[in-house]
């Protein structure tokens, strides 16, 4: 169904409810002129055209794609209303709703129920909730987490007053677990943030060993799944290696979980999700909020969760994605693992090329490769790197990939390591997370072969 229909009949459906409850006069002050409207409109939608094509399998950058037309229509639907998940009584409906794709998720990956957990406006923000019950369960303790783990981790423990300890990530960027055992023993550390799907390479940490670790010392584990946790759903999949599917399975052992439906569920932005496996944390949210709640003795989500006001227009979204595109194989797996076949594709035609060579083996959907026809050190292969990344995007037939800085012991010719006159390497790297680039990476390689040539 097209796009404009699906929105047009959404805010259509929700007119005719507004209009059981009697006409009133829209106030003077909101009115507005009908050509000065089309006016601003052009100058807004000329803006907006300072863009990249996120939409396009030709953007290859970061991870960035607009969301589906299912979601872009129940949120317009909801945002027509807009209540405010923070109470029952701001949009029951919606809240509802809420409760309802909550429990899809943590379906997802397996958590004993009853859990709990709630939407959040982001990734970081679902973080830091998880972190915070983290030190109110082991005040004083440490928070680990890999060299590899999101920037936000380190950011956020400094704003909750938490000391961090850095676990080194081994060759392939995933948390070297020996190392972490040694953190482990010295005593001091609390919990362990585990990484499905890094920022960077999008690697899956060692999540079965991490549990196995973390439960011989009494630690707790988060995970978090904000790029890769829906990756779950390919768990019984060939197209992932065994081990990524035994660590995406060991999610389901986790204390903590967070996912965000704005990555890689197809949502707009504003929609992050954090799961914890034992209810009763619900305890550390004390709340006091006077004028909120009237209507309903039942949860609301505003007791659990460090957030006020919330889209619940972003519950409705994800709500009517994921009734169209459920959370299983042959739902919203089937995006996925196009996704994950792209970067398989592309892998062996980068392990072919003469002109790039890859980073690493990838364990999910993002690719990372780098010039290797001439240049034999760090600093070179940077340089080189960087270029292509500018070339690509000029032009009228431009590619759009990202940069990323690694440990250069990363980046090797074959079997050798680079010259190392540098610590840290830049290489290309590539989020395929739009299904299309399945039917794209020749293109795509062919084109970075191209800049790569000269
Ligand atoms: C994107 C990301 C985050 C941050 O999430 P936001 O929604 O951008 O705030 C945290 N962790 C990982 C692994 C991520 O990929």
């Amino acid at each position: 169904m097209d796009l404009e229909v699906l929105i047009g009949n959404a805010i259509r459906e929700v007119r005719k409810w507004e209009g059981g409850f009697g006409p009133y006069d829209r106030h003077a002050s909101t009115h507005l002129d009908t050509d000065q409207v089309a006016g601003v409109l052009d100058e807004y939608t000329g803006r907006l055209r300072n863009n990249y094509p996120f939409f396009h399998p030709r953007y290859a950058g970061q991870m960035l794609k607009p969301p589906h037309p299912a979601a872009i229509a129940g949120y317009v639907a909801a945002m027509c209303i807009n209540p405010n998940n923070h109470a029952l009584d701001g949009g029951p409906a919606t809240a509802e709703m809420e409760l309802e794709v909550i429990r899809a998720l943590s379906d997802m990956f397996a958590l004993r129920q009853p859990t709990l957990g709630h939407l959040t406006s982001s990734g970081t923000i679902a973080n830091i909730e998880a972190l915070w019950v983290a030190r109110n369960i082991h005040p004083g303790k440490s928070i680990a987490f890999s060299a590899d783990a999101h920037y936000t981790h380190s950011r956020m423990c400094e704003v909750l007053g938490i000391a961090t300890r850095k676990v080194p990530s081994d060759e392939s960027g995933r948390m070297d677990v020996s190392a972490l055992r040694r953190a482990l023993r010295d005593g001091n550390v609390g919990t362990v943030v585990a990484t499905a799907g890094t920022t960077g390479q999008g690697m899956v940490d060692p999540i079965d060993e991490i549990v196995a670790a973390c439960q011989e010392y009494g630690v707790r584990v988060h995970v978090d799944g904000a790029y890769g946790g829906f990756y779950v759903l390919l768990g019984t999949s060939e197209f992932l290696s065994a081990e990524t599917r035994r660590n995406l399975r060991a999610i389901s052992r986790a204390d903590s979980v967070v996912v965000d439906p704005h990555k890689h569920g197809l949502q707009p932005y504003g929609c992050g999700a954090v799961l914890f496996a034992d209810p009763s944390v619900g305890r550390f949210y004390k709340h006091d909020s006077p004028y909120t709640y009237f209507t309903s003795d039942k949860l609301h989500l505003g007791e659990i969760s460090l957030e006020c006001s919330r889209a619940g227009a972003a519950a409705g979204a994800l709500w009517m994605t994921l009734r169209l595109l459920p959370l299983t194989r042959e739902g919203l797996g089937e995006v996925l693992a196009a996704c994950r076949r792209a970067a398989i594709k592309w892998q062996e035609l980068l392990a072919e090329s003469k002109l790039l060579s890859p980073v690493g083996e990838p364990d999910l959907d993002i690719v990372t490769y780098f010039p290797s026809g001439g240049a034999a050190s760090a600093s070179e292969v940077s340089k080189a790197s960087q270029s292509i990344f500018e070339r690509g995007m000029a032009g009228d037939d431009p590619v759009f990939l990202s940069t990323l800085r690694v440990p250069t012991r990363r980046v090797r010719f074959g079997k050798s390591p680079i010259r190392r006159d540098k610590t840290q390497t830049v290489v290309l790297r590539s989020v395929l997370m739009k299904p299309e680039q399945e039917h794209y990476v020749e293109w795509l390689h062919q084109k970075v072969e191209k800049l790569a040539a000269g």
